[in-house]
């Protein structure tokens, strides 16, 4: 226990525990009401002017709730308030924060707020990691009772649950958009590759059946249109003019005129 309680390694615990902070995609989140009714409930049982419902970041305490403290978003992570109430797994409580010693330099105590009583609950994951606290806070000093105490960490409690809910239906969204997407993408290439198939066909059918005579030999171009297909009984097929067909198929045993459709063997067996 006691080498954990080092600065380094409490350091690396925050590290660890901003890191899950993050993944709840919490911070300056747009409010959506739930944490306000909660810090209405707190303030309520504890008869407080103030609750506010916080997340502990890196370098700010931000106020995902807040009530009876108009316009304030943020406040630094000063230690004594919830940014000490956040590193402990009980409630947290300062009865008299001017007497205090955790809190007497805090600059909402010495300052124009003039806090003098604070008790928190912290936000806890089911992993054990505290994300923030509900807090009531007043200006003058207070006892607590058990019962409210209780109840504070049930309303943190609540807190944490709608946070799962909230993070559940983010990834329910997302993972609905990404198969939006590549479902788009899949339909995308299949397009593609039907003009592709398109395109290659084409040629094909071009290759199929060429302008000019293929018969004229090698070296002698023939260069007169191409009009009627020929075809031997291995198989090999040409397109070839007229004259030069006929030549073959008068010159050359086993040349005979294909079928347009059935060129080589196929046309041949067909006879
Ligand atoms: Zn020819």
């Amino acid at each position: 226990m006691l080498e954990q309680d080092t600065p380094a390694a409490r350091a690396g615990d925050n590290a660890e525990r901003l890191a899950v902070v993050a993944r709840y995609e919490i911070l300056d989140a747009p409010r959506d009401g739930t944490f306000d009714r909660v810090a209405q409930m707190a303030a309520a049982i504890f008869g407080t002017p103030i609750a506010t419902v916080t997340i502990v970041d890196a370098d700010r305490v931000w106020f995902a709730a807040c009530e009876g403290l108009d316009g304030v978003t943020q406040v630094g992570t000063e230690p004594g308030l919830c940014a000490s109430a956040v590193l402990q797994d009980d409630l947290y409580v300062v009865n008299d924060a001017a007497i205090d010693p955790r809190t007497l330099e805090h600059p909402l105590v010495r300052g124009e707020l003039g806090l003098r009583f604070y008790a928190a609950a912290p936000i806890v994951t089911s992993d054990g990691y505290r994300l923030g606290t509900v807090n009531v806070i007043d200006q003058a000093p207070r006892e607590v009772t058990p019962e409210q105490t209780e109840l504070l960490a049930q309303l943190a409690g609540l807190v944490m649950d709608h946070l799962e809910l909230r993070l559940s239906a983010i990834h329910a969204v997302r993972a609905e958009r990404e198969l939006k997407h590549a479902e788009e993408e899949r339909s995308q290439r299949r397009a593609e590759l039907i003009a592709q198939l398109r395109e290659a066909a084409d040629a094909g059918f071009s290759r199929e059946r060429p302008t000019t005579c293929q018969l004229g030999g090698r070296n002698r171009a023939c260069g007169r249109p191409a009009e009627v297909k020929v075809a031997d009984g291995w198989g090999d097929s040409a397109w070839g003019c007229l004259q030069h067909a006929e030549n073959l198929l008068l010159e050359v045993s086993g040349v005979f005129l294909a079928d347009e459709a059935l060129s080589g063997l196929a046309g041949y067996l067909e006879r």
